[in-house]
């Protein structure tokens, strides 16, 4: 079938205002993740305990 693009958060069609996202909404939530997984990985070696941890989850 053919490739479209999908919001990679949603799957919802692309809004090209804000791709590759479908709207500011799962833009901002990409951003925080970025940033989230910036603030959980300050640069020290890789943590047997923290490694164990699903990717990710909590979307309620
Ligand atoms: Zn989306």
């Amino acid at each position: 079938m053919p490739h479209k693009r999908h919001c990679p958060l949603c799957a919802n069609p692309i809004d090209p205002e804000f791709r590759p996202f479908c709207s500011r909404g799962c833009r901002d939530r990409d951003l925080l993740s970025w940033f989230g997984e910036q603030y959980r990985t300050p640069g020290r070696p890789t943590d047997e305990e923290a490694d164990s941890l699903p990717a990710s989850g909590n979307d309620d």
